[in-house]
């Protein structure tokens, strides 16, 4: 009977505890100027961490993570052999417990290197191969493996970076080192598994021979987040990849702007810092994350039949379901689904004899609708919700 009992008090706490509460997983972007790093504190309770920033930056990259209460490091990636992404590595890898160490295989005869491998050799860390198919982590709810690189010899040794694909429930982040177009263009063409990025790393912090058209539209990215330095001598982020970002609804941070920026996932929802202070860093984001939805009508002509909808937030819209209605009239018309708007791009409602389809115009009714006498329209979401009233 105690058995019994024990085993039907322990059902309930199972039941009853919020297990998830705590399976949180949180990414730190460490604000260490024109370089990477990346801690990432993973809901089973592991840490990863990708490259260490420059060698000069070895110091806050220890402090930071030491600062929450890390003492094992379970994945270790240097991206590339490049000092802006493997300089503080070696005192990282002096400071910690380390698991596993990835890297690419290429080498570069720079003294960080050189340094780097002598602290791995003295630590007893036996190098593993990054590289397309090697996986990390496969569990239910969470995993991580390599997309790139994929071939076996590239000549630029950006080309070479370790790219990460990790997926928690039903999100996915993508940290895609110094890769370039070439890159993007293998994983989506090459790799057996799909590159995904609810939340994208933008590649080589943010140069132009990165974050291609392309990539983007495959990604369809929610957020981005740019690791650089204010006013460093490459002109990073370049102003044609900050320009495709938006015209892609993809919601940008920067760490030249934000400090050290900061990322949530409970596997359903991503959530990033409004205002955080912490270890000295300041954490604060221009950019609105919820921009609700900016989408209006911009044009009523109540004797030509069209009424314009212009969507005027920085995210593409799904408008699949909305409504748009004749108020005097009391005549609806509801968009079909799959009916998107690109962030600032509109589309015509066109009815009477002359209407007209086209790229963007969608035929409501050949009849008159308007008819010219001052009938206001209305616009509903999805949920039934009053979006704009036009007069
Ligand atoms: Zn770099």
């Amino acid at each position: 009977v105690k058995i019994a009992l024990f085993s039907v008090l322990l059902l309930t706490l199972l039941i009853t505890l919020p297990l998830s509460a705590c399976e949180q997983l949180v990414v730190h972007f460490l604000d260490v100027g024109q370089a990477d790093s990346i801690l990432l504190e993973l809901p089973d309770g592991q840490n990863l961490l990708i490259d260490a920033g420059n060698r000069a930056d070895g110091d806050l990259v220890v402090d930071y993570i030491k600062a929450r209460g890390i003492n094992r490091l379970d994945y270790v990636i240097g991206t590339h052999p490049h000092e802006d992404h493997i300089g503080g590595l070696a005192q990282v890898i002096h400071s910690f417990d380390i698991g596993r160490f990835y890297m690419p295989r290429v080498i570069h005869t720079s003294k960080t290197f050189e340094d780097l491998l002598i602290v791995v050799k003295d630590q007893g860390i036996k190098i593993k191969t990054a590289r397309a198919g090697v996986n990390l982590i496969e569990q239910d709810q969470l995993k991580a493996y390599f997309l790139s690189p994929v071939r076996d010899h590239y000549d630029n040794l950006n080309h070479w970076s370790a790219v990460l694909q990790l997926i928690y429930g039903n999100t996915s982040f993508l940290f895609t080192g110094d890769t370039e177009s070439i890159n993007e263009f293998e994983m989506l063409t090459l790799s057996s598994k799909r590159t995904q990025a609810d939340v994208l790393k933008v590649g080589h912090h943010g140069s132009d021979s990165s974050t291609t058209e392309h990539f983007l539209k495959a990604l369809n990215s929610s957020y981005a987040v740019i690791s650089v330095g204010k006013d460093n001598p490459y002109g990073h982020p370049s102003p044609v990849v900050l320009k495709r970002l938006q015209e892609h609804g993809v919601v940008t941070f920067r760490t030249d702007e934000l400090g050290t920026i900061k990322c949530y996932s409970d596997g359903e929802k991503i959530r990033f810092d409004k205002a955080v202070e912490e270890e000295g860093l300041v954490n604060r984001l221009s950019t609105p994350i919820s921009t609700g939805t900016g989408v209006e009508i911009t044009l009523v002509d109540l004797k030509g039949e069209t009424v314009v909808i212009k969507n005027n937030s920085n995210k593409k819209e799904d408008i699949s379901g909305w409504k748009l209605v004749s108020v005097k009239g009391e005549q609806s018309f509801i968009f079909p689904a799959g009916t998107f708007l690109e962030s600032g791009a509109s589309i015509t409602v066109a009815t009477g004899r002359k209407a007209k389809a086209g790229p963007r115009v969608i035929i409501w009714t050949k009849a008159y609708i308007w008819n010219n006498d001052g009938d206001p329209a209305q616009l509903y979401d999805d949920q039934g919700k009053l979006v704009e009233e036009y007069y």
